[in-house]
C-alpha cells in the first residue's frame, strides 16, 4: 500500500507531534531521518502500517519514544531501555562531564561502581572513555541488570564489566576510585508528568520525602571509596542541602547545576582537596 506521508502528518492524534512521527516512521519502516524531509509517499505492506499505527497510538497514550522504539541516545551511545529501566536522561550526563573533569588522565586504571545502574548508561559512558578501567554495574533489578549487560556488550564493554545483584551497598565487595549514581530521589505523592510513569516506580521514588536512597547510600560510602576517590550523586529540586546534611561524613567538594540551572550533580570526597 501506499503511505501518504502529508496526509499521515497531517492527522496526527493529540500528543503526538510532527517529531514523534517521523521518529516512529524510522523505526517501523526503518527509513533515514533525513531522507522521509523529502519524501511525499512511501509503498510499505499492510503490517508495517498496522505496526506504525500502533506505536502512533502508544505515543498518543503518552509512552515515550524511548519506550516505544526501546532505545535512547546518553552522551555518545545508543542504550537499550524498557519498562524496567528508567530512560536515560540529558541532565544526567552531566555526570559524564564531572567525571571527566575529575580524572583528567584517561588512561590510569580506574574501578569505578555504577550504583543503582539500571540501563548501565552513566558507568557504561564514563567506561568507554577510560580504556584501561573497569566497570562494577550494581542493582537490585535483575530484570535492568540484564538490560546494563545487553549495553555493555552493544558497546564492546563487557570484557571489563561486572555485574552484581543488590539492594544499595548489601553486596558489594571492594574500593572503588570513583562511585556513579542516579537514586530514585522523586517525592512518594509527586504528581508526575505521564510520560515519567512509563518509568519503574522503583527507579523514581524515594520515599515521602524523597531522600531514603540517600540515607541508605551516604552512611557507608566512605568504606567503599579508595583513598582520592569520588562519589557522583545525582539529586532531586531543592535536595541539596538535606543530602549534604546525610553525607556528614564526606566532603562537599561541587554542587554543579544543570542546563534550567538546578543543583542536579553533588560531587563528594573523602578527603578535602
Ligand atoms: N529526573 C527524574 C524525573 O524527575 C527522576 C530520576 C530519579 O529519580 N533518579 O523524571
Amino acid at each position: 500500500m501506499l503511505l501518504d506521508l502529508k496526509y499521515l502528518l497531517s492527522h496526527l492524534p493529540p500528543n503526538v507531534d510532527k517529531r514523534d512521527a517521523f521518529l516512529l516512521i524510522q523505526y517501523t519502516l526503518k527509513i533515514n531521518y533525513e531522507k522521509l524531509f523529502f519524501i511525499k509517499e512511501i509503498e510499505i505492506t499492510v503490517q508495517e502500517f498496522d505496526k506504525l499505527m500502533e506505536c502512533i497510538q502508544l505515543r498518543s497514550e503518552h509512552m515515550p519514544i524511548a519506550k516505544i522504539i526501546g532505545h535512547k541516545s546518553f552522551y555518545n551511545n545508543e542504550f537499550k531501555t524498557t519498562t524496567d529501566t528508567l530512560d536515560p536522561r540529558p541532565e544526567t550526563e552531566l555526570i559524564i562531564d564531572l567525571f571527566l573533569k575529575y580524572f583528567p588522565n584517561r588512561a590510569v586504571p580506574l574501578s569505578i561502581l555504577d550504583l543503582g545502574c539500571g540501563t548501565g548508561c552513566i558507568g557504561l559512558s564514563i567506561l568507554d572513555f577510560y580504556k584501561n578501567s573497569t566497570l562494577c554495574l550494581a542493582d537490585i533489578s535483575d530484570k535492568a541488570l540484564s538490560v546494563a549487560k545487553y549495553n555493555a556488550k552493544n558497546l564492546n564493554l563487557e570484557n571489563r564489566c561486572s555485574f552484581t545483584k543488590t539492594s544499595w551497598f548489601n553486596d558489594v565487595k571492594g574500593k572503588f576510585n570513583a562511585i556513579v549514581c542516579n537514586p530514585p530521589y522523586v517525592e512518594d505523592n509527586y504528581d508526575l508528568d505521564r510520560d515519567t510513569l512509563y518509568d519503574p516506580p522503583i527507579a523514581l521514588f524515594g520515599g515521602k520525602d524523597g531522600l531514603d536512597a540517600y540515607k541508605k547510600i551516604l552512611p557507608y560510602t566512605k568504606q567503599f571509596l579508595c583513598d582520592k576517590g569520588f562519589l557522583f550523586l545525582e539529586i532531586g529540586l531543592g535536595q541539596s542541602e538535606a543530602v549534604c546534611r546525610i553525607a556528614e561524613d564526606l566532603d562537599t567538594i561541587e554542587i554543579a547545576k544543570d542546563l534550567q540551572g538546578i543543583n542536579r550533580i553533588i560531587v563528594f570526597s573523602i578527603n578535602s582537596i
